[in-house]
């Protein structure tokens, strides 16, 4: 018995790569939509199989006594995520929300509250935690294959392109919440605590924005710079930005160097070790595109079989609350 998934907010990534999935998925279906734009959701509805009393508005008046959607999946600009998320746990559905949580800690907290309340589950939508390269460098780092980690490093970046709808709101502070950091840089905080099982204790921040004609970043930054320092010791120096392409996350063992690169495409991720003996390329256990149906397939069990969420809430806090200190840092110079 599959569960009954809705998606909020018909944009780019929605029905690109979250609609795809969930149709693709083994233990989820697409049985519902909500989008403020009718005449797209009946035409997404249309070619989906999704029937017309099924399709909300973001009010989502009605979503209460649907009984064919468990799941709603929030894919909405950052600072958005709240009230859609708050909307669907009331109606008492539970929620898978992208990344960020949020666009700050404040709405993370509003939105477990809600859930608590509602007696609903919220699991983030990091989908690095289901991509095969990712998780079998994961298991490596647990069977100490890789030596003693004192060091690691990550950068994730990609192009802002101000003529594309999906980028507009990302240059708007107040739907982002930040710039490449919040959009991106959150691949490599939440990468290398996840591989490293460790949460940074100290952390120092810069960001930069260049100036240019049509003036891309006048509120959120281009480039961030950020060294982290563990409880371990161990230190990592990640960095973001909206002008390269390039996404990787290299662990600097006593044993092993492994490089993820590409680390979190969509597609065609691979991992690399370099040993004294010399360089392989593991084989994973699958393409990158199964991260997409694995959340939706996880979610799906965590609800209806009660197991626990990989990417729960509290993983999304923490991260708000980290890069709050990264802006922070930055601002202050300290
Ligand atoms: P997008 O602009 O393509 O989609 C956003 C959708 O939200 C649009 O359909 C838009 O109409 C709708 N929307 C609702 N309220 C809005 C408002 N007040 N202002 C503007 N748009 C509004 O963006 P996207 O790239 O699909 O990103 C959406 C969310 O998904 C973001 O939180 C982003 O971080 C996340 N995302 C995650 C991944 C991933 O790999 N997990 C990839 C891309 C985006």
């Amino acid at each position: 018995n599959r569960l009954g998934w809705a998606v909020c907010g018909l944009g780019h990534f929605a029905q690109n790569y979250a609609i795809p999935a969930i149709g693709q998925s083994s233990e989820g279906k697409l049985t519902g939509l909500i989008s403020g734009n009718r005449d797209k959701a009946m035409a997404v509805g249309t070619a989906w199989g999704v029937p017309r009393d099924a399709i909300h508005d973001y009010g989502m008046q009605g979503l209460a006594d649907n009984d064919n959607i468990d799941i709603v999946y929030v894919i909405t600009p950052n600072a958005i995520h709240e009230e859609n998320v708050i909307a669907a746990l009331e109606a008492g559905k539970h929620v898978l929300c992208e990344k960020p949580f949020a666009h700050n800690s404040a709405a993370a907290r509003r939105m477990m509250d809600a859930a608590k309340a509602a007696d609903r589950k919220i699991m983030i939508a990091y989908r690095a935690h289901f991509e095969p390269n990712n998780t079998a460098l994961k298991e490596m780092v647990q069977k100490g294959e890789l030596g003693d980690i004192w060091y690691a490093t990550s950068d994730h970046h990609r192009p802002l392109d101000p003529s594309v709808e999906r980028d507009q709101w990302r240059m708007v502070r107040d739907l982002a919440g930040g710039g490449s950091f919040m959009d991106i840089g959150i691949y490599s905080l939440n990468g290398l605590i996840w591989l490293l099982d460790e949460v940074p204790q100290r952390l120092i921040a810069t960001t930069f924005s260049p100036e240019t004609p049509d003036g891309r970043f006048g509120e959120v930054e281009a480039i961030a710079q950020v060294q982290l320092v563990f409880p371990s010791g161990r230190r990592a120096s990640i960095s973001s930005g909206y002008v390269a392409n390039k996404k990787r996350i290299d662990l600097w063992g006593s044993q092993a160097v492994a490089v993820l690169d590409p680390a979190t495409e969509y597609s065609g991720n691979r991992l690399t070790i370099t040993t004294a003996e010399g360089q392989e390329t593991p084989k994973p256990s699958g393409p990158s595109e199964q991260q997409f149906t694995g959340e939706i397939d996880h979610f799906s069990k965590a609800v209806r079989d009660g197991i626990d969420i990989l990417t729960p809430a509290e993983m999304g806090l923490r991260d708000m609350h980290l890069m709050e200190a990264v802006y922070l840092s930055a601002e202050r110079g300290e």
